[in-house]
């Protein structure tokens, strides 16, 4: 068993950020990993991916991106910069370590549990194993009869395997989307985008203006009011898709947020549909005896591939789920510098999804979790 001040689970850009903010004040923490290296989801995104955000808003404390990744980074930049952050700090990242469960240790103290029977004891954890955690697998009725090739989106590198396939991506948020882009630069034959909801889309950038500045701007106003906003500036920047088969969306941009969908950000969509590269279609109901795909409209469609962007879930239940610290969404129920009075000392970090950018709020809230441990 070993033992230090702050154990830190996970070493994507929330614990290392958290690691980063204590080791600035002079407070040791150690950060577990499963993985093999420092930012594993980023290693394993697809590979076109950039940031949405922008690099000088996305930057983690005490270390900013470089300006020559340019104003959108890409994924292998930002899997450099996780690499570079880790060790400009020094972290003390234990990698190769995947924990199976947080328990109290009495006294104040907590237990981190490994898979390989190793144990590290320590009077601080925080939690940092990333929203994006369990990709949810679909549970479309009749989806075993598919005769196809199914696919999460978490598995989707690039279009390579696709060229000449007829693809269903199903799921139209901002991975779903922008793999359905991929499909049809890449040489898909034809490619079908299945729509639940009908998405808010924005402009990543207007005029220079980034999409992320207006997030921070507005993520205090009332949430009618932003809807109001959003719904005016939809209007004049992205044109009507609904004769292509996307009408603009019913509900408020901001109230969409407040549940957990956060607005899609256009990096080629809206061309791609009105060109009919991408065609939206009705959503993914079920899958006949034959294996032939049902769409809620009633209409029949046989791809070739279907691709499942249906999310993922923070799968924090087998690590805390017996500390009463999770509400029924399965998220904590306090989050960031404050801990659970039943709980204190455990800590959890990127469990939101907010409208002003991901990183920029792991900085912040990494700067408060220091701020209050070193305190404390
Ligand atoms: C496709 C995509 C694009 C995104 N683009 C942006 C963007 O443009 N801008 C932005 O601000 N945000 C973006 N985000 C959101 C967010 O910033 C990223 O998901 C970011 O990686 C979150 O950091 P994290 O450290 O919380 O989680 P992760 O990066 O997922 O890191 C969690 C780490 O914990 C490890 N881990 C998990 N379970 C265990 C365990 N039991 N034991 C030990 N280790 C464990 C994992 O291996 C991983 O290394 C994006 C997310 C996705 C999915």
């Amino acid at each position: 068993m070993s033992t230090s001040p702050v154990l830190v689970i996970g070493a994507g850009p929330a614990g290392l950020a958290v690691a980063a903010a204590l080791g600035r004040r002079g407070v040791q923490a150690v950060v577990l990993e499963r993985a093999d290296d420092v930012g594993a989801s980023w290693r394993r995104h697809y590979e076109r991916l950039h940031l949405h955000t922008t690099r000088r808003w996305s930057g983690l404390p005490g270390l900013p991106i470089p300006q020559r990744f340019g104003r959108w980074v890409a994924r292998a930049d930002v899997v450099s910069y996780l690499e570079m952050y880790a060790s400009h700090h020094r972290i003390d990242v234990r990698t190769g370590v995947q924990v199976k469960r947080v328990a109290r240790a009495g006294y104040g103290r907590w237990v981190v549990e490994t898979e390989s029977g190793e144990s590290f004891t320590g009077s601080t954890v925080v939690v940092a194993t990333g929203y994006n955690h369990t990709p949810v697998p679909p549970q479309w009725p009749g989806v075993e009869a598919f005769p196809g090739e199914l696919v999460h989106a978490s598995a989707y590198r690039n279009p390579g395997p696709y060229r000449g396939k007829d693809v269903l991506v199903v799921g139209a948020g901002n991975t779903g989307s922008e793999i359905a882009v991929d499909l049809t630069e890449g040489g898909a034959a034809r490619v079908r985008l299945a729509i639940r909801t009908a998405p808010h889309i924005v402009r990543r950038s207007n005029l220079g203006w980034p999409a992320q500045g207006t997030g921070i701007l507005v993520r205090h106003l009332p949430v009618p009011v932003v809807d109001r906003i959003a719904a005016v500036v939809a209007r004049v920047e992205v044109p009507d898709l609904s004769a292509h088969g996307l009408p603009r969306p019913t509900t408020g941009l901001y109230s969409r947020v407040k549940q957990g969908s956060v607005p899609l950000q256009d990096v080629g969509l809206i061309a791609a549909v009105q060109a009919g590269d991408v065609e939206p279609v009705a959503a993914l109901q079920s899958f006949d005896d034959d294996g032939t795909v049902v769409l809620a409209d009633g209409s029949r469609i046989t791809p070739d591939v279907v691709i499942a962007a249906t999310g993922y879930r923070r799968g924090l239940e087998p690590l805390v789920g017996d500390l009463d610290v999770l509400d029924e969404r399965g998220l904590p129920r306090v989050h960031g510098p404050r801990t659970s009075r039943s709980a204190p000392g455990l800590y959890f970090t990127g469990y939101t999804n907010p409208i002003s950018g991901m990183f920029r709020e792991l900085r912040i809230d990494a700067e408060r979790i220091a701020r209050a441990i070193s305190r404390a």
